[in-house]
C-alpha cells in the first residue's frame, strides 16, 4: 500500500520515521558545520564547537593521522543518531578526502538519501561532482543546501542552472534567497509561503520564521526593504514559471532535487532543510539482495556490512562492523546468522552511535546503524539475517589503482606484517596480493596518501616500520572462468598471477595491451577491475 502524499510504502511507525543518510560535498563547502547544526538541533549536542576539531583536523595530513589516531572522534562520526521532531535521523559520514573514494561509495550503499552541499560562491565543484555520480549509480534521492549565502554569492537562477547543467538533474527551489552578500535577510519559503529571517547576531539561533499569506500579503514589506522586494517577487514568479515543482515520485527518483539556500553558520535554513528530510523522505527503503530482495518492514531482521574499522582501542585488538539494518526490529543479544559463514552469532553488545557518545544498542530498527564488535569474523559485504541465506547485493570491490611492494623494515618481524596487511585488507583500507613467486605483498590502494597512512598504522598499531616501493606492475584485475581454464592460465602465467586475501585469483601487468590480448586470446576468461564483496 503507497502513502497518498509521499508516494512511498506504509511502514510500521518506528521504520517509517527514520532517515538514514549521508552528506556530500567538496571540501570547504561546510559539511562539518552543517553536521555540527544537525546535531545541535537534534539536541545531540549542547554547543556549536564540538565537532569542529574534527572538520579542522581533516586540513593536513599529519592532522590526519592524529585523527585516525584518536580513533574515538572519527568512529563516533562515523555513524550519529539523533531524534528531530517525530524522526529518527542516522547521519552516516562519508569520508572527505578524494582519495578514499570505494570506502565512499560503500558508506553510501548503506544510505536511502543525500544531503549535497554546495558553497554558493563556488557552486558544483569537483568533487561535488565525483561524489554525486556515485550516488546517481544508486539513483538516490538527493536534497540539496547552498551554503554560505551570507557571504557575496552567485546569481540564484546561475547556480540552479549549472547544476541543472552539470548533475544533469531537475532543480525545484524549496526556498528563495533573498538579497546577496551583506544584504542577504533571509529566504522565502516557496513551499509553506513563510519568511524565514537571519538572525546574523546570533550565529546558533534558529530564524525566526513568519507566516504570509503569500507573496502580495503586506507583512512582508515590514520585514523586507523595497528594492529586495521587488526582486524577491520578480524571481519568485520567474522560478514558478520555469522551473519544475516538487514532485516526490521524482524526488525519490533521484531524477529532482529540492534546493534549500542558507548559512550553516549562521544555522541558518538548517531546521528547513531538517524538515524536508523529515517530511519529503525518503523511509527506509528496499535492499538489494539475492536471491530476492529485503523489504524493511519484513518482521525479520537482517542486515550488512558496509564497513569495519579496526583497532579502536589500542588496548584490545578487536573491530567493530558497521551494519546497517535492512529489515525487522532488532534486540539486543539475538542470535543471527552470519551467511557467509552459516554460523550463528549471538549480537550481545551491539553500540549505537549518538553522537558524542557510544551506547549500547537495546533495540534497532530496520534504517538503523548499528556497531558490532568481533574479532574479525565479519567483514565488509557480510549478511546478517534470522537464518535465511540472503546475500545483500552491489558493495563492489575495485581494483586498485596504484600497486607497490610492501616490505617489512626488521626481516625478523616479516611475519607480523602478514597479519597487519590481512587487517587492513578486511577493513577494505587496501588491497593486499600475496604474488605466486617471489616474497613479499603488493599492496593496492586508489590514492597515494592511503600507502603513507597504511605505512603510519602499521607502525603505530603493530610497531613495525615499513616500506613501500614502487612494483612492476601497474594494473591489477581479477581473473574468472571455468576452473580448468583459470588453472592452465594460473600456470602458464605464474609471474604475472597473485592471490587476494580473500584467496581469490589476480592478474596483474604493466600493460592494458596485456589485458586486451588476454581478452582476446581467452574468450573464456573473464579480467574484471571490481568483484563484489561477499
Ligand atoms: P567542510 O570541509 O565541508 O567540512 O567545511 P567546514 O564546515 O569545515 O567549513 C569550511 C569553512 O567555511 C569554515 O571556515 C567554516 O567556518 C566556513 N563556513 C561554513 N559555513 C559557512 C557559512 O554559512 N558562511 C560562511 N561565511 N562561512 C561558512
Amino acid at each position: 500500500m503507497l502513502d497518498r502524499t509521499s508516494n512511498q510504502p506504509v511502514l510500521p511507525p518506528e521504520i517509517a520515521r527514520r532517515r538514514t543518510f549521508a552528506i556530500i560535498s567538496h571540501p570547504d563547502a561546510g559539511k562539518t558545520t552543517l553536521t555540527e547544526k544537525f546535531l545541535l538541533f537534534g539536541g545531540a549536542i549542547q554547543m556549536a564547537g564540538q565537532v569542529r576539531a574534527k572538520g579542522e583536523a581533516r586540513r593536513t595530513r599529519s592532522d590526519f593521522m592524529q585523527m585516525e589516531k584518536d580513533r574515538g572522534i572519527s568512529v563516533s562520526a562515523s555513524a550519529m543518531s539523533f531524534d528531530y521532531r517525530d524522526f529518527r535521523f542516522n547521519l552516516v559520514d562519508t569520508p572527505g578526502h578524494s582519495d578514499f573514494s570505494e570506502d565512499t561509495y560503500r558508506t553510501l550503499t548503506a544510505v536511502d538519501a543525500a544531503i549535497m552541499v554546495i558553497d554558493g560562491a563556488k557552486g558544483v565543484e569537483s568533487q561535488t561532482r565525483k561524489l554525486f555520480e556515485v550516488c546517481r549509480l544508486r539513483d538516490l534521492p538527493i536534497l540539496t543546501f547552498c551554503n554560505k549565502m551570507d557571504r557575496e554569492s552567485r546569481d540564484t537562477f546561475e547556480i540552479i542552472d549549472e547544476i541543472q547543467e552539470n548533475l544533469a538533474i531537475d532543480v525545484t527551489p524549496a526556498s528563495w534567497p533573498i538579497g546577496v552578500g551583506r544584504d542577504f535577510v533571509g529566504c522565502y519559503d516557496m513551499l509553506r509561503d513563510r519568511l524565514e529571517l537571519m538572525d546574523r547576531a546570533d550565529r546558533n539561533r534558529v530564524a525566526e520564521s513568519i507566516k504570509i499569506e503569500g507573496l502580495d500579503d503586506p507583512k512582508l514589506a515590514e520585514h523586507v526593504p523595497a528594492h529586495l522586494l521587488d526582486q524577491l517577487k520578480e524571481e519568485v514568479e520567474m522560478a514558478r514559471e520555469l522551473l519544475p515543482p516538487f514532485e516526490a515520485q521524482a524526488f525519490l527518483d533521484g531524477t529532482l532535487t529540492p534546493i534549500w539556500f542558507g548559512s550553516a553558520i549562521n544555522s541558518f535554513g538548517v531546521k528547513e532543510l531538517m524538515d524536508g528530510i523529515g517530511e519529503f523522505g525518503p523511509q527506509p527503503q528496499v535492499t538489494s539482495a539475492e536471491p530476492r530482495q529485503i523489504a524493511p518492514d519484513e518482521t525479520k531482521v537482517s542486515g550488512f556490512v558496509f564497513k569495519v574499522q579496526a583497532n579502536m582501542d589500542p588496548k584490545h585488538r578487536d573491530r567493530v562492523a558497521f551494519v546497517r539494518l535492512s529489515s525487522g526490529h532488532f534486540n539486543r543479544g539475538m542470535k543471527l546468522t552470519h551467511v557467509r559463514s552459516k554460523k550463528p552469532m549471538a549480537i550481545s553488545s551491539p553500540v549505537l552511535f549518538l553522537a558524542s557518545d557510544r551506547e549500547l544498542a537495546e533495540e534497532a530498527w530496520a534504517g538503523d546503524i548499528i556497531g558490532i564488535p568481533n574479532h574479525g569474523q565479519l567483514r565488509i559485504g557480510d549478511t546478517l539475517t534470522e537464518g535465511e541465506a540472503l546475500r545483500v547485493t552491489g558493495i563492489p570491490s575495485f581494483a586498485p589503482e596504484l600497486l607497490q611492494n610492501c616490505r617489512a623494515g626488521d626481516p625478523m618481524k616479516a611475519k607480523h606484517l602478514d597479519k597487519a596487511l590481512m587487517q587492513f585488507a578486511e577493513e577494505g583500507a587496501a588491497k593486499v596480493f600475496k604474488p605466486m613467486l617471489g616474497s613479499g605483498f603488493i599492496v593496492g590502494v586508489v590514492g597515494q596518501l592511503q600507502f603513507e597512512v597504511l605505512a603510519s598504522r602499521i607502525e603505530m598499531e603493530y610497531g613495525l616500520p615499513v616500506r613501500f616501493e614502487p612494483s612492476q606492475f601497474t594494473s591489477a584485475r581479477w581473473v574468472s572462468g571455468p576452473k580448468d581454464k583459470v588453472e592452465k592460465f594460473v600456470s602458464s602465467n605464474k609471474g604475472h598471477i597473485a592471490h587476494d586475501n580473500d584467496g581469490d585469483i589476480v592478474y596483474m601487468t604493466r600493460l592494458q595491451w596485456d589485458i586486451d590480448r588476454i581478452e582476446r586470446d581467452h574468450p573464456d576468461l573473464k579480467l574484471t577491475a571490481t568483484k563484489e564483496m561477499m
